[in-house]
């Protein structure tokens, strides 16, 4: 029994961690600042209102072609080992067959 409790709150530690959408950093979810369905650390919050962003690249995911996500990812990467701070935005859409369609979009900072 107490290892179930144990299991619970641990559970909970890591639920009440959040990944900020534009550093990658860990905080807790009392720091963080939701904006426009992104989770921020407060430093980037601050970021994201005072910066104009610009679509960098957009992807579309779907059953036959998922490899997108990681691509999406590796450019978000990419930008962040140069220093540019990015995010992506996802959403999601059925086709007219009923598959889900997931559009990546990686927003940079726009000098
Ligand atoms: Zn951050």
């Amino acid at each position: 029994m107490l290892t179930f409790f144990k299991k619970i709150l641990f559970r909970q530690k890591i639920a009440a961690q959040s990944i900020c959408c534009i550093c990658n950093k860990q905080f807790s979810d009392s720091e963080m600042v939701t904006i426009d369905t992104l989770a921020l650390c407060p430093p980037d919050s601050n970021l994201y209102k005072n910066s104009n962003w610009e679509l960098t690249k957009e992807l579309r995911s779907d059953p036959t072609d998922p490899d997108n996500a990681l691509h999406i990812q590796e450019l978000k990467d990419q930008l962040a080992s140069e220093g540019k701070p990015s995010y992506i935005k996802s959403d999601y859409s059925q086709d007219s067959e009923g598959h889900i369609i997931t559009t990546f979009q990686l927003f940079s900072l726009s000098e």
